[in-house]
């Protein structure tokens, strides 16, 4: 059973400092308090206590290689002897660019921005822009960052939340007003007939979502339901909007607009796009980005196409390679399969949906969730528990039920998993 005592005192000397020990609200955990980590290599992150722990947060998502993978390291280390930042331009940007439009389908051209929320805000102003409309509609339960204009019904109570059939828009925040809501409409995802009826009344510049609702659960499009919303949207002149910045490079090379097939208008990615390195990308059709060049929108940003990070990127694009989805997925399928049949033996009702590379398991679920009201119904005091169980057997997974798989999860870390999940299934079954 490992202990996290030296984090604990860390983190509590250093809240003199710093406002809760941590530089981000998702990194205070639920059970245990938040860990210090001296090191990451492959799927191991290391500990102050001394602890290697199998880790499952990777990143938040973004460490789709991994920690400290060799050619992404390699990477940054000679860029980093060239320059830092120039506050122009540098080959390695456009060799990122170009990789990025021949692999994603809507990317005819892209902006980089350092963060997903940054680049969320970029097609929020051009779909503004473009249209000459205000209102983006977006989904319950799904999240496109942090800012004012957009953290609104991410994860509301049930209780808040109001009918499913016209959702209250719910604060993600105190310090948030109605008035930061403006312009923004709420719906449920997943429900066809509700974006339709919302785009008819042709006001809408943008409809943005989770091509696959990641954040919260791992649920996936209702058949048809992407194209419908394709076509709705062409319909009535709104513009699509996919954020990709959970399931971009973990749903396959070509992102989920790729697994499905479905072609947004305009897509946003982050996080794995350059394994864990501050990159994220709009991108999008040429008219619109255009906007940003020649259409008076404005677009910035200090540290965008930083040539560090975009060394990083080059260096993580090369690497996902459809034979490193191949091989991960296999890893991936195999912990997920196994999982399932070790609560079946322990007789632990869960439902454990979503991809290779990412998955969500909600605990005291009957079915898997198709959107974000199913999921609200889950046992989180109960997966909680399995999570701080699994962190005392050295694994570390997200509270909220999501699980990243990396390229270094191979078949000995899934056994070590696997056997950690056993004895963690046991204590909370
Ligand atoms: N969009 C989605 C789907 C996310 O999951 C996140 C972050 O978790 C964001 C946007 C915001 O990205 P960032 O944390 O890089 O600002």
């Amino acid at each position: 059973m490992l202990k996290f005592e030296e984090s604990a005192r860390i983190i509590a000397s250093e809240s003199r400092y710093v406002a809760g020990g941590v530089n981000s609200n998702f990194r205070l955990g639920m059970g245990h308090g938040p860990l210090v980590f001296t090191h990451g290599e492959g799927a191991y992150l290391y500990d102050v206590d001394g602890n290697k722990i199998i880790d499952y947060y990777c990143g938040m998502g973004a460490m789709v290689l991994g920690h400290s993978p060799a050619g992404v390291q390699a990477a940054v280390k000679q860029q980093v002897e060239k320059g830092i930042l120039f506050a122009g331009q540098s080959p390695v940007e456009y060799e990122a660019a170009r990789i990025i439009c021949e692999r994603i389908p809507s990317a005819e051209r892209l902006r980089f921005g350092s963060s997903g929320s940054e680049v969320a805000q970029a097609a929020m102003r051009l779909t503004r822009a473009a249209t000459g409309r205000r209102t983006i509609v977006k989904f319950e339960g799904h999240y496109h960052g942090w800012f004012d204009n957009i953290l609104w019904s991410t994860a509301p109570s049930l209780a808040d939340a109001g009918p499913a059939e016209d959702p209250n828009l719910v604060q993600g925040s105190k310090g948030q007003s109605m008035a930061d809501a403006e312009g923004l409409d709420v719906l449920q995802w997943n429900d066809l007939a509700a974006v339709e009826a919302r785009l008819s009344r042709g006001d809408v510049a943008a409809v943005l979502m989770e091509a696959a609702m990641c954040n919260q659960g791992a649920i996936s499009p209702m058949p048809g339901y992407l194209e419908g919303v394709q076509a709705a949207c062409r319909k009535y002149g709104t513009i699509l909007i996919f954020d990709e910045v959970i399931t971009g490079f973990r749903l396959g090379q070509k992102g989920a607009q790729g697994r499905f097939n479905v072609t947004p208008d305009l897509s946003i990615f982050a996080k794995a796009i350059a394994n864990g390195f501050p990159v994220a990308a709009i991108v999008g059709r040429a008219d619109l980005m255009d906007m940003f060049a020649t259409g008076g929108v404005l677009h910035g940003g200090t540290f965008n196409s930083q040539p560090v990070p975009m060394a990083a990127m080059v260096a993580t694009q090369q690497a996902l390679t459809p034979e490193h989805y191949e091989r991960t997925s296999v890893y991936g399928t195999r912990l997920r399969e196994g999982i399932k049949s070790i609560f079946a033996e322990t007789g632990i009702k869960a439902q454990v949906t979503g991809y290779e590379l990412m998955f969500h398991i909600g605990f005291g679920l009957d079915a898997p969730a198709r959107n974000y009201r199913d999921l609200a119904h889950a046992d989180k005091a109960g997966y909680a528990r399995f999570a701080g169980a699994l962190l005392r057997q050295g694994v570390r997974v997200l509270e909220r039920g999501a699980w990243f798989v990396s390229s270094e999860h191979n078949d000995d870390v899934v056994d070590k998993t696997l056997e950690a999940v056993r004895v963690a299934a046991r204590e909370v079954a």
